[in-house]
């Protein structure tokens, strides 16, 4: 079994086929027939262009009209004059082909790269992927065709790259397996090439982001029934496709989606989500050399408060530190981490930094509801200091002209004891809660997430986490605020009718889980929920508290 990170959810049982990156090395020399070698370029360039057609023909039919235009964007990119004048002045100079081709394309990469525009940066990547076509023709290597695979095929990547997700057979594939990234893939696996060879059954299981290779009969049985229960249970989930999320007494409830990037929202709108309850913004800042600039952020944001036309996003600015690293702020390296200089703290200490986010995230505000929250608060100061720089920012918006919204709100994470210890008095700062139970039960409990050994521990059934989650909601309820929750717990099934009880608004969770969320909020009344919550905080142990769940659960 190889243990890796999930990506997404879901069961994948198929036969393996690792489609190794081609060898590309090649010895750069001069050359002294400049005419044949452009001629040689050209040749490559016709066949690769060829070859895309050829797959973005198949697609059309095959994947859909989208893709197929993607690939054939790379046609257009591959034949830009501008690329070709560069690669023939490189040859005129001597260099080989493949030189030629390697300098001018990374040139352009770095061109894209460097460009505030989101769209232009991900054009570097299909740079990326042209090179690796035309040079594998220059070079006479066979590059692997995704887009006609065997039925389940488990396929096995070092990177998804554009073109691989564009050309790649979706009815036939059943799961995908990369060695780096993952949010793009099934099940994100070190060294996966070379542990998984071609024809070996394997299973993807990206919830748990495992990969079980040549599986034992019983665990090959096991999880095709789970896979079929699963497939069926998705079926049926259909039918809560664009209703309203309600109890079974009527009271309306938000279903929101976590997101990392506006790349993932696409995946939550198709999940069906009514907002966005936690929009990581640390992946911005982690997928790149250096900080984001204003103006990159302040399109990253817009385009998700644009794209949920006037639906809450709540954004969340920069929780770094702990198990969030970002190299190239060189914070220093702590004996606690966890307990250490990070989120708002680290924010509040670097005020002019953080204010080129709030700043992009009040101009953000005027194209949508975007909502700041504040990550790891323990006091109330750090709320009273983030509300002044706010303002600060308002002012000097105001001052140069710039849209931004005057009345955007700024809520709580609400991830610490101390947090819910004073969740009355946070209430009165606050314009809404977001219960984060990920840190809420590791802080409440003294139990890191990821230590196996104390995973015993690291649940929300233990009633000091329930009475916490309780008393966070029920301070902001009486408060008149908004409370809601994106840490995992809202998405557990067993939770939700405790979470109805105490009067949660808004559950906000990855995408997959949204519609079965609506199910099952939608099969609680309140007086029920009331009634299983009384038993539930009467129990003194979390195995109480967890079977009582599961007897009820429905
Ligand atoms: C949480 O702590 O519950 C949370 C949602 O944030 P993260 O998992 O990013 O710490
Ligand atoms: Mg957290």
């Amino acid at each position: 079994m190889y243990q890796g990170v999930n990506a997404s959810e879901g069961i994948g049982i198929g036969s393996v086929m690792v489609a190794v990156d081609p060898d590309l090395t090649f010895e750069p020399h001069e050359v002294s027939d400049v005419a044949a070698e452009k001629e040689r370029y050209q040749a490559a360039l016709a066949v690769f262009c060829e070859k895309t057609q050829a797959q973005a023909d198949h697609m059309k039919v095959a994947v859909g009209e989208n893709e197929a235009e993607i690939m054939a964007g790379h046609i257009i990119l591959a034949q830009d004059p501008g690329m070709t004048d560069a690669i023939n002045g490189a040859i005129d100079g001597g260099a080989c082909a493949e030189q030629a081709l390697v300098d001018a394309s990374t040139m352009f990469e770095n061109m894209f790269l460097s460009m505030d525009d989101e769209m232009f940066r991900l054009r570097a990547a299909d740079i990326a992927d042209i090179r690796t076509g035309i040079l594998a023709e220059l070079l006479g290597v066979e590059v692997v065709d995704l887009s006609v695979l065997p039925e389940n095929t488990v396929v096995v990547v070092h990177d998804l790259t554009p073109s691989m997700t564009a050309t790649i057979d979706k009815d036939h594939v059943a799961g995908i397996v990369t060695e780096t990234g993952g949010r793009t893939s099934h099940s994100a696996v070190a060294n996966s090439c070379s542990a998984l060879r071609n024809g070996m059954t394997a299973i993807v299981d990206g919830s748990k982001g495992i990969v079980i290779a040549e599986p034992e009969a019983e665990v090959l049985s096991d999880y095709q029934a789970q896979a079929k229960a699963f497939a069926e249970e998705k079926a049926a989930l259909e039918a809560f496709r664009g209703q309203e999320t309600v109890t079974a007494d009527g009271i309306k409830k938000i279903l929101a989606c976590n997101i990392g990037s506006p790349n993932d929202l696409a995946n939550a709108l198709e999940h069906d989500a009514e907002a966005i309850g936690l929009f990581r913004s640390e992946f911005l800042f982690m997928d790149a050399a250096e900080l984001p600039s204003e103006e990159e952020q302040f399109q990253a944001y817009r385009k998700v408060a644009s794209a949920l036309k006037g639906a809450p996003v709540i954004i969340r600015t920069l929780d770094v530190g702990g198990d969030k690293e970002i190299p190239y702020l060189h914070m220093e390296k702590e004996e606690n981490p966890f307990m250490g200089f990070r989120a708002v703290r680290y924010c509040l200490e670097n005020a002019d930094q953080y204010k080129v986010q709030l700043r992009a995230l009040l101009r953000a505000g005027a194209f949508g509801d975007v909502k700041i929250m504040i990550p790891l608060v323990t006091c109330v100061e750090e709320v009273r200091a983030v509300k002044a720089l706010v303002e600060e920012c308002k002012a000097e918006l105001e001052a140069e002209g710039l849209k931004y919204d005057e009345n955007i709100e700024v809520g709580v994470m609400m991830e610490t004891p101390a947090a819910s210890l004073i969740a009355d008095k946070l209430a009165e700062e606050a314009d809404f809660f977001s219960i984060g139970t990920n840190d809420l039960i590791g802080y409440t409990m003294c139990a890191d997430r990821g230590n196996d050994h104390i995973s015993n521990l690291y649940q929300v059934y233990y009633p000091a986490v329930l009475r916490s989650i309780k008393n966070i909601i029920e301070n902001g309820v009486n408060a008149g605020i908004m409370v809601g929750m994106c840490g995992e717990a809202a998405a557990d099934p067993l939770l939700e009718p405790l979470l109805i009880s105490f009067g949660l608004e808004e559950f906000s969770m990855s995408a997959p889980s949204i519609l079965r969320a609506r199910k099952t909020i939608s099969q609680w009344s309140k007086a029920e929920c009331d009634e299983l919550a009384e038993k539930a905080l009467a129990c003194t142990t979390a195995a109480e508290v967890k079977a009582l769940l599961e007897a009820a659960a429905r």
